[in-house]
């Protein structure tokens, strides 16, 4: 029988369709990936809004399946969501994330994101410590990101589960705020440090009042509460200028940098490159 690609799809392609069969290939592939080493994590800089200085960095998958095609994570994630190997995956992301950290300049911070599935595991809490007391990471260099999906799913468990991870140390950013289901009550019910700015309000900022009404009144919410402000997805000098006029303490996205291999990272930090 053939065994290519097209082999393959002439063979499922009936029972299953076209799609279902390239989900079938992508979950099958993903089953394997993390014991064959195909993840590697990218970092990308954040830096202070006024003074430009690193604050850290937000740590960002990438896989790269041994067909060539390489694929965004927006695309695999939620497949490896539904296939139940995200609190695995994601196991292994933060705990190379918080190793890697471990090894830089004390004040800089690691924000990684945490998909829901991965907040709700039973002892998710405890597999945080045991990776900060693995890595000697301290608890507030680590920022976990968290969509609102994930506290709407399960609310007072993810509510529990934050207010044990913050009595750690650990901070917590709402990410993409504004997008979903977002909520004024998510502010005030659950132990966030920061809000994530999403980059459809950043880009939308020079075309549109609205959008710039929306990133002002964010920015002043968040300031009111006691919370810091990142600004995503940042492309062009005007658009920094207008979201640190607008409050916004910290600042991502291509115009500060991309996403980075470790090695590039490791280079900005001024180390050399490990192995
Ligand atoms: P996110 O957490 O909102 O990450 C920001 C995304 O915006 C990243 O896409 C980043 O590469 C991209 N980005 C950053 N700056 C700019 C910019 O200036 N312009 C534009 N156009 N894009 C910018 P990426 O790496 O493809 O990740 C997409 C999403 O996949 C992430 O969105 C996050 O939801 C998910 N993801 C990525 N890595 C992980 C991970 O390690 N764990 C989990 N659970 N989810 C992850
Ligand atoms: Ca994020
Ligand atoms: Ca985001
Ligand atoms: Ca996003």
């Amino acid at each position: 029988a053939k065994r290519d690609g097209r082999g393959c799809s002439r063979l499922y392609g009936d029972s299953l369709g076209r799609s279902a069969w390239r989900r079938r290939s992508v979950e099958v592939q993903l089953s394997r990936a993390l014991e064959e080493r195909e993840f590697e994590l990218h970092y990308q800089a954040i830096v202070g809004g006024l003074t430009g200085a690193l604050a850290g960095f937000e740590v960002l998958l990438r896989w790269s399946p041994p067909n060539g095609a390489t694929m965004r994570p927006d695309e695999f994630i939620p497949i490896a969501e539904d296939m139940g190997i995200m609190p695995v995956l994601g196991g292994w992301i933060l705990e190379t994330a918080c190793r890697e950290a471990s090894t830089w300049p004390r004040p800089l911070t690691v924000s990684v994101n945490v998909s829901p599935t991965q907040l709700r595991e039973a002892n998710f809490v405890e597999q945080v410590r045991a990776v900060l007391g693995a890595t000697g990471l301290d608890a507030h260099r680590l920022e976990l990101e968290i969509t609102e999906t994930a506290m709407i799913e399960d609310r007072a468990r993810t509510l529990a589960t934050l207010q044990r991870l913050r009595e750690m140390g650990v901070l917590i950013a709402l990410d993409d705020f504004g997008t979903g289901y977002s909520s004024l009550s998510f502010l005030q019910d659950f132990p966030l440090t920061r809000i994530k700015i999403d980059r459809s309000f950043v880009s939308a900022l020079e075309t549109s009042r609205k959008a710039a009404a929306i990133v002002r009144d964010v920015a002043g919410l968040a300031r009111n509460l006691g919370l810091s402000v990142t600004a995503e997805g940042v492309e062009t000098q005007a658009q920094l200028k207008r979201l640190v006029e607008e409050g916004c303490s910290e600042i991502q996205g291509y115009f500060i940098g991309r996403p980075e291999p470790r090695e590039i990272m490791a280079a900005r930090l001024g180390r050399a490159p490990r192995g």
